[in-house]
């Protein structure tokens, strides 16, 4: 703990705990590490704050006591290996969405080539990870937002000048029966984090007022656009291709359900991130072609 600002973190952390915000002191020390220009752990040898810092770090703990997204105020999102640029306009990656990405790599593992289809990308945060994590794999990402798909094309462009394959980004809906025909039958992995939110759930102030409604909300029982999505993804895949969804934690049932009703799929399992909660339904596009559409 940084001594010589540990009074003024505190005071911090304990604007931010009045404010309803979950994790407030490790949110004021990376605001003043954002206003510093240090890591959070560099804080520890930070001497004096100057004036411009000082009113800096007032005006950004004023915003995030108003409970505006950590990550729209550093502009920052940590994503596995990835730090992406995120704002106003784009779903703020979540850390539970590691794990999806973890599956996805692990099911690549041995195939040099991959042609990977991310739906509904936001960031890019799913799509440009596994670009820099498989480098042979030749991932598209697809996004309908036109706002949030200037951050995924922001996003690309700076892991493509990092030296990663180039993400291709593609405006698209993913229930779009006719999204990227002429990959179909030929895709290895689809993998998505798509709305699933019920509509009219309960959800923090950072996410109701500040991601996308059209990256959270998914209908009634907040499976309507992965309903949309399973047609897609049957069409695109290859026999034996992987389909990995991310879901609510209330989904853990419904959503294997759906892919078992909707037919054409093998291997179909649930997996939990790793707070333990249901977090991605997986399967595998049937080999003998029987069922789905
Ligand atoms: N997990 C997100 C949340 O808690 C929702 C993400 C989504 O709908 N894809 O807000």
């Amino acid at each position: 703990m940084p001594s010589r600002h540990s009074t003024l973190l505190a005071d911090a952390a304990r604007r931010l705990a009045e404010a309803g915000v979950e994790s407030p002191r490790v949110d004021a020390e990376l605001l003043l590490a954002h206003v510093t220009g240090r890591t959070r752990a560099g804080l520890i040898t930070l001497d004096e704050l100057d004036a411009g810092a000082a009113a800096r770090f007032a005006a950004l703990l004023d915003q995030r006591a108003d409970r505006v997204p950590l990550q729209h105020l550093t502009g920052r999102a940590a994503f596995r290996h990835l730090e992406l640029a995120v704002g106003p306009g784009v779903f703020v990656p979540r850390p539970e969405t590691e794990q999806l990405v973890e599956w996805a790599l692990a099911s690549l593992a041995g195939v040099p080539e991959p042609v990977v289809v991310d739906l509904g990308t936001g960031s890019g945060a799913i799509a440009l990870s596994i670009a820099h994590e498989h480098p042979g794999a030749r991932v598209t990402a697809v996004e309908r937002d036109p706002d949030a798909i200037e951050w995924t094309r922001l996003n690309a462009a700076s892991r493509a000048a990092a030296g990663d394959r180039p993400v291709e980004v593609l405006a698209g809906d993913m229930t779009d029966p006719l999204l990227l025909r002429a990959l179909d039958g030929g895709v290895d992995l689809v993998v998505s984090n798509p709305p699933y939110v019920p509509d009219g759930a309960l959800v923090p102030r950072e996410v109701a007022d500040h991601d996308p409604p059209m990256a959270l909300w998914g209908g009634p029982d907040g499976l309507d656009v992965v309903r949309g999505l399973l047609g897609t993804a049957a069409r695109l895949l290859r026999p034996g291709g992987g389909l990995g969804i991310e879901h609510a934690d209330l989904q853990g049932t419904a959503l294997p359900a759906l892919v078992r009703a909707h037919g054409g799929w093998d291997d179909v399992a649930d997996h939990p991130d790793l707070a333990g909660r249901p977090r991605f339904t997986t399967a595998r596009r049937a080999r003998g072609g029987a069922g789905g559409d």
